[in-house]
């Protein structure tokens, strides 16, 4: 990596930023810590931490129902994440920004609502071959429940998805094709644009699950034309428990509510109940309101920096992880696609994933271990197991180093 000071040529200074991030300073069985598993959860700046702790200490109240000054703040502070949302998702407008728990909850909430007034005997989904458990079982669900049929666009050995394939599954029954931007398991780089167009042209809704994607990459849900999609805070460096479905505004406003409760109304009487606008008909209860506000400050924590430039920078990590990797004799990297984002998957002939965490963690390494929720993505591969070392803008050249260091001596313990 070509390197000037700590300014990469992606033009990203790594030590400034790391010092941003409390948590990686710390060391871990004697060692520094190594985190490289950003895909689980990212680590998270001062600029979050303070942001929650000062909505506890100055601002508290419950939102959108006070009318004295700390309500006020709180609904203004969380108000202005959904325009941070907006921004940071190019969206038309605030009404198309819902917030949920996740993705998690942003994917269950497209198959209850729109699914279950939409999908019918004999109608078809497609999914694809890389998707995690979270977007495949709700769909699954609702097959059975509605006696329709669940379809898979295959991938190669790279772990591509094969879009010849995925052409001849689109017919006039496909009601909707739900995919991941980026794999956590694979770190593929789907071709989104094309994925929604050939949708499109088929008379079928897309929603893509953005859960890797966010964390890496610029999203313009215009641009994409993709009719849903969905991200999860603490993978953007933003708190756990609050994240964000984009909905087109002409769906969104079509569909039933998914939970029933306060915020989501009009009016109740015992006789009828008339919803609430959009996007509060999708957000009954009291939300999450400090992890609303936490993702605001995530949120500008990332534009600050610019996403084409953590971009630039992860794939110069990447490549130097994927080098260095490559000569370790008898591994071998599971997802090699051409557009690959921050994930390096790996098994090592003859030692279990898990042996390699452990040792790994005894050297301050954290990486994780096991199927990443996406159990037929490592039936494809015929293993039962990865190591997954997944990369966020804080890591270094030198952190990888010092994983290629580990897996030398995880070879020596059971090599
Ligand atoms: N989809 C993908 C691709 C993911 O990586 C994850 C999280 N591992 C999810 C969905 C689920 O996200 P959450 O658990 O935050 O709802």
């Amino acid at each position: 990596m070509t390197m000037a000071g700590s300014v990469t040529a992606a033009g990203i200074d790594v030590e400034k930023i790391r010092e941003d991030f409390p948590v990686l300073k710390q060391t871990i069985h004697g060692k520094p810590l190594v985190y490289f598993d950003s895909a689980a959860t990212a680590q998270k700046p001062f600029a979050v931490i303070d942001a929650i702790r000062k909505f506890h200490e100055v601002d508290c109240a419950n939102i959108h129902r006070g009318v004295h000054e700390l309500s006020q703040r709180s609904t203004a502070a969380y108000e202005e994440t959904r325009s941070k949302a907006r921004r940071f998702l190019n969206a038309r407008n605030n009404s198309e920004i819902i917030f949920v728990r996740g993705t998690t909850e942003g994917i269950n909430l497209v198959v209850s609502s729109w699914g279950r007034r939409n999908v019918r005997e004999g109608d078809e989904i497609i999914i694809s071959a890389m998707e995690h458990h979270s977007n495949i079982v709700p769909w699954q669900m609702l097959c059975e429940e509605r006696s329709a049929k669940l379809r898979v666009i295959p991938m190669n050995d790279r772990g591509e998805l094969i879009l010849e394939e995925y052409e001849k599954l689109l017919n006039p029954r496909t009601r909707m094709v739900a995919f991941g931007h980026v794999s956590n398991a694979l770190g593929t780089i789907n071709p989104a644009r094309q994925i929604i167009q050939m949708a499109h042209r088929a008379g079928a809704l897309t929603l893509v699950d953005g859960a890797q994607a966010a964390p890496h990459m610029n999203i313009d849900v215009q641009a994409l034309d993709s009719d849903f999609y969905t991200f999860s805070g603490h993978k953007v460096f933003g708190p756990t428990g609050i994240g964000v479905l984009h909905g087109k505004m002409r769906l969104l406003n079509a569909m039933p509510p998914y939970q029933g409760g306060g915020d989501m109304i009009r009016t109740v009487t015992f006789e009828k109940t008339t919803y609430n606008d959009l996007p509060y008909k999708f957000e009954a209860g009291t939300p999450n309101i400090a992890g609303g506000i936490g993702l605001g400050a995530a949120l500008d924590y990332m534009t600050g920096i610019g996403l084409d430039k953590i971009a630039a920078y992860e794939h110069e990590l990447l490549l130097y992880g994927t080098e260095a990797l490559s000569k370790i004799p008898g591994l071998r990297l599971i997802g090699t696609a051409r557009e690959k984002a921050a994930v390096l998957s790996f098994v090592i002939d003859g030692i279990h994933p898990h042996d390699i965490g452990t040792v790994l963690d005894r050297q301050g390494i954290a990486v994780r271990t096991g199927h990443h929720c996406a159990q037929p993505v490592m039936d494809w591969f015929h293993v039962p197991a990865t190591t997954r070392a997944s990369l966020a803008f804080y890591n270094t050249a030198a952190e990888i180093d010092a994983l290629v260091a580990g897996l030398h001596k995880v070879k020596e313990v059971f090599g």
